[in-house]
């Protein structure tokens, strides 16, 4: 391995240098979703930025296993072990299986991902499929001495675990200041502490979703299907571990937890967050109306959208951030993505039919070096699309001006931005900018060629004729002394 990736480790807040345990093996476990409604921008974000990752990695030659659980059962409506099973609940309220809703959104969830170009992983567990692997770790952990039951529940003892190991060092939060937030447990509650999750839970009778076991007829906790799964495809020792910064606190602190308890060490090397959402400068959610899904940003059927996007326009605008910080989200930033896309495609098909000379006017080493050095720093994509964009503005102005570039450096130039925009970034062109575009420039280019040929023969009433009719459809024409240019105007 040549190249030298460095990722920031949450757990240790800076950035290190990735080396896999057992290298050229690379093993790679990002939270996947809660399958109980529509993909929205925090989905497409996460699954993005670890499609970047996997792609970078990939490309870096490592040979990834990469997994990415889908969530079919045990993650209650709030984050304290209480209220229903959301999936449950959904399917209460539109008198389905509760596996049909999770076959609904799965499929819609692989539907709007296939859309945005991310590619599916390797392995794709689902937690009502591990039941048997995630019973094993409760009885580990029971067994450890850090976890008790009570009433066919199983709780984690956090107290006891905090006094022997050190609860908290990912979200670098300290157990007095979480018991001095957390409200008091009233006497209804099973568990010795408010910062207890649960392992297991009995199933209320009404509740669907439920198995045997030495406790209780009932289903496993949230947070232990991924320490579970990830264990069984990735083994002990599990290179990286990715999620949104959503997932951190609870979820990602009781795995680590989980998989000491069990298993007596960590197992997870680095582990990586990408930043959250805003809505024009708010937190996105239900009850504050911005929620927007992928499907609504596809068709533009929301309020506050003045148009519909390609998901390629949403990729790219996801893209433009660096995966740690914040992304806020408007329509005019969108529309402005999209524009940005179209340069950049643009400028790839001006590659295709620039002309070749001896002579070296582009130093392509340098744009290479640019890609290469911000992908390897921390997946830095916006400084990759800013380089590109450089590449993209010589390029135009190189054949504005006539002026050909000598064929190695076209060809690194070609190499460069198939690389990058196609294998890292995961753009391609589609609808707008696509196979559609090529057959447009190809009949344009044909009939300009008919009006230059009129106008060799003198016949300038054909020739103006064309021109004006074509810049009723959009299309401005500017002639030159060896031929034509022409753009689309209005589009
Ligand atoms: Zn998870």
């Amino acid at each position: 391995m040549t190249h030298q990736l460095y990722i920031y480790n949450t757990i240790h807040r800076k950035k290190e240098l990735f080396i896999p345990a057992n290298p050229p093996f690379a093993g790679l476990y990002a939270c996947g979703p809660t399958v109980y409604g529509d993909a929205h921008l925090g989905h497409a974000r996460q699954a993005v930025t670890f499609d970047v990752l996997f792609r970078v990695l990939s490309h870096l030659g490592y040979k990834v296993r990469y997994v990415r659980n889908i969530t079919d059962v045990g993650h209650l409506e709030n984050d304290a072990d209480e209220g229903e099973d959301k999936i449950a609940k959904k399917a209460r309220l539109e008198q389905l299986e509760p596996m049909e809703v999770v076959q609904h959104y799965m499929n819609a969830y692989h539907r709007n991902m296939d859309e945005l170009g991310v590619l599916r992983p390797g392995i794709e567990p689902r937690a009502s499929g591990h039941i048997i692997e995630q019973q094993d770790l409760v009885r580990r952990i029971l067994k450890a001495g850090y976890a008790y039951e009570v009433n066919g529940s199983v709780y984690f003892d956090v107290e006891k675990y905090a006094a022997d190991h050190s609860y908290g060092k990912l979200s670098g939060r300290k157990t007095e200041d979480l018991l001095s937030n957390t409200r008091t447990l009233d006497g209804q509650s099973e568990k010795k502490s408010p910062l207890d999750f649960a392992l297991w839970k009995k199933a209320e009778p009404q509740h669907i979703m439920r198995w045997p076991s030495e406790w209780s007829d009932g289903f496993p906790g949230w947070h232990l299907e991924c320490s579970a799964m990830s264990t069984k495809y990735l083994g002990e020792t599990i290179d990286i571990h990715g999620g949104g910064m959503d997932l951190l606190f609870p979820h990602h602190e009781c795995e680590i937890a989980q998989n000491v308890a069990g298993y007596g060490h960590e197992s997870v090397r680095y582990w990586m967050h990408n930043n959250m959402i805003t809505i024009n400068g708010q937190k996105m959610g239900r009850s504050l109306g911005n929620f927007i899904t992928l499907d609504e940003l596809f068709s533009g059927n929301h309020k506050l959208l003045k148009q519909a996007f390609d998901p390629m326009t949403i990729r790219f605008f996801i893209l433009q951030a660096h995966y740690r910080s914040t992304l806020d989200f408007s329509s005019d930033a969108l529309a402005a993505s999209e524009k940005g896309l179209q340069r950049l495609f643009a400028a790839m098909a001006l590659l295709e039919k620039m002309e070749t000379s001896s002579s070296g006017v582009v130093n392509a080493v340098e744009l290479e070096e640019k890609c290469v050095a911000a992908m390897l720093d921390d997946l830095n994509t916006p400084l990759i699309i800013s380089a590109l964009f450089d590449g993209a503005r010589t390029i135009n102005s190189l054949h504005e001006k006539r002026i050909a570039i000598d064929q190695e450096n076209l060809d690194l130039l070609k190499k460069i931005y198939h690389t990058f925009v196609f294998d890292v970034l995961g753009l391609q062109p589609t609808g707008s900018m696509g196979a559609d575009d090529t057959l447009t420039a190809d009949l344009v280019n044909y009939i300009l060629n008919l009006r230059l040929a009129a106008k060799a023969r003198k016949d300038f009433e054909t020739s103006d004729q064309i021109r004006d009719t074509l810049q009723q459809m959009g299309i401005t024409v500017k002639d030159r002394k060896d031929g034509f240019d022409w753009e689309i105007t209005n589009k």
